[in-house]
């Protein structure tokens, strides 16, 4: 529950250190300090974050996940990826959170370059829509989290659930959806859809997925 979750007061005073080390000059590391720009919400067991590393290996992402045994699988997970290739896997890590909660109190203003939604819980029941993590009001908070022109990603197997997220990212106006053509030359699209555990669950089961993309425009 969410009374075990410790989390910083504010993003000044959060030890990313601790979970980049390459990253931070602290603990007598010589790292150039870097910000995070990458978010996975939900991540899950960390297969989006895994591709990231190597896709940018420039930039450093962090997954939020609530479940604590899940968390400590990713953390588990990117340890040994960093033992078996030295060098590699710097970049990623995971933090036991509550997004939904805690976000600003992790990221500054417009820190975020792009921020991923991967099969979200889709908290089905009309009752328990003010669960869902995309809503006017986490949006408001995302949009000032995100910088300009930072990028939104969404996928969801859940037809209703991708249209509520459409519908509330389109009414606001801090998001723009991008287009077919705007995404084309992204490498991200190529591994949206399939590199996280939920995306490959689907996969197997011939479930449909549903993609949409939006921008951070200017206020
Ligand atoms: N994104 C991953 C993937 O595609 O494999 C996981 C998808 S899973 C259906 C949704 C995940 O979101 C779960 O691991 C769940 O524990 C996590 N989650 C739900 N609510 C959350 C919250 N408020 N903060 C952080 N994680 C949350």
């Amino acid at each position: 529950a969410d009374h075990s979750i410790t989390y910083p007061r504010s993003p000044a005073v959060m030890d990313w250190g601790s979970l980049f080390p390459n990253y931070f000059p602290t603990n007598g590391n010589s790292g150039i300090e870097k910000q995070v720009e990458f978010l996975d919400v939900g991540c899950g067991y960390g297969g989006l974050l895994v591709k990231l590393a190597t896709m940018f290996p420039d930039s450093l992402a962090i997954g939020m996940e609530i479940r604590i045994k899940v968390c400590d699988y990713v953390k588990d997970r990117i340890e040994a990826l960093r033992i078996q290739h030295p060098g590699k896997y710097q970049n990623i890590a995971c933090i036991r959170t509550n997004a939904m909660k805690y976000m600003p109190n992790y990221f500054c203003k417009g820190q975020l370059k792009k921020m991923f939604f991967l099969y979200p819980d889709p908290h089905f029941k009309k009752s328990k829509h003010k669960w869902r993590i995309i809503s006017p009001t986490l949006l408001a908070e995302y949009a000032y989290l995100l910088s300009v022109g930072a990028v939104v990603y969404t996928v969801t197997d859940v037809e209703d659930l991708h249209q509520w997220i459409v519908k509330h990212l389109s009414e606001h106006p801090l998001f723009v959806r991008l287009t077919d053509s705007e995404l084309e030359g992204d490498p991200v699209i190529d591994i949206l859809l399939d590199s996280s555990e939920e995306g490959q669950k689907v996969a197997r089961n011939n479930g449909p997925k549903f993609m949409a993309i939006f921008k951070r425009v200017e206020d």
